[in-house]
């Protein structure tokens, strides 16, 4: 079975609201007849509403940028999936460095929103990848191994469709340093690999693997053109509507 491509676009702590509407409006004119491949955005949850309204009737994906297991209750600044899904969202970044990084989220932390989304019936995009000093280390397939492990477990898989993984080596985010087609695919086969040891290898050949971290309209084509890259998840061109667009577009 063939994986459909995926779009993402991680809009991160930008955009107010006038200019989150004019990107939404922009990403569906860009991506509505584009029936091969599928694009999600995740804008700030303060704009969710409005962009929420844009893409109603579009093929475009709502996101959030993260999301909390329970359904309700004491768990201050977070948002639950039924909230997200009132607002039509049906996706999530999970475990995104940033929120690894500079809020010490833990692949444990991970595990409960992914499963908490999962549940919800919101797919997760499980983000995963290696710091500059721990590739250095040659840590890289140690450091994956563990936070693929740590963020599914415990979790069954029956349809493939349902789990993302996106592979976005710390080193490359927002750095204008992207990993190499080569490295990408590297990467990629080896985590395409481990999920074929933990589940099944007709599971693991059919779940969707992002490659994120600069990723620009110069690079998009060979990156996508990687046999194990299936999309991309773009954060500083995501903000741009023609960078975005060409993005959209990858040959
Ligand atoms: P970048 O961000 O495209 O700006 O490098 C990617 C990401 O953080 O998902």
């Amino acid at each position: 079975m063939t994986r459909t491509p995926l779009i993402a676009g991680n809009w991160k702590m930008n955009t107010n609201l006038g200019e989150a509407e004019q990107l939404a409006l922009a990403v569906v004119r860009s991506a509505d007849d584009k029936l091969d491949r599928e694009v999600m955005i995740a804008p700030p949850f303060t704009a969710m509403g409005e962009v929420g309204d844009i893409l109603h009737d579009s093929r475009v994906i709502l996101g959030a940028q993260n999301i909390c297991w329970a359904e309700k209750g004491a768990f201050t600044g977070e948002i639950s999936p039924s909230m997200l899904k009132e607002l039509g969202g049906t996706m999530a970044i999970v475990g995104h460095s940033e929120r690894r990084h500079i809020f010490g989220e833990t692949n444990e932390l991970i595990n409960q929103r992914l499963a908490g989304a999962m549940t919800n019936e919101i797919i997760p995009i499980l983000c995963i990848g290696e710091q500059l000093a721990e590739r250095e280390a040659e840590q890289t397939w140690s450091i994956l191994e563990k936070q693929i492990r740590g963020g599914l477990a415990g979790i069954t898989i029956i349809d493939p469709t349902k789990v993302v993984i996106a592979y976005e080596p710390v080193w490359a985010i927002g750095t204008g340093k992207t990993a190499s087609p080569e490295q990408a695919q590297e990467a990629h086969a080896f985590i395409r690999k481990l999920l074929a040891t933990i589940y099944e290898k007709d599971i693991a050949s059919q779940i969707r693997i992002l490659y994120g971290g600069s990723v620009v309209p110069d690079n998009i084509d060979t990156l996508m053109g990687q046999d194990d890259v299936d999309g991309a998840l773009v954060g500083g061109a995501a903000l741009n509507s023609e960078s975005f667009e060409r993005i959209i577009n990858f040959k």
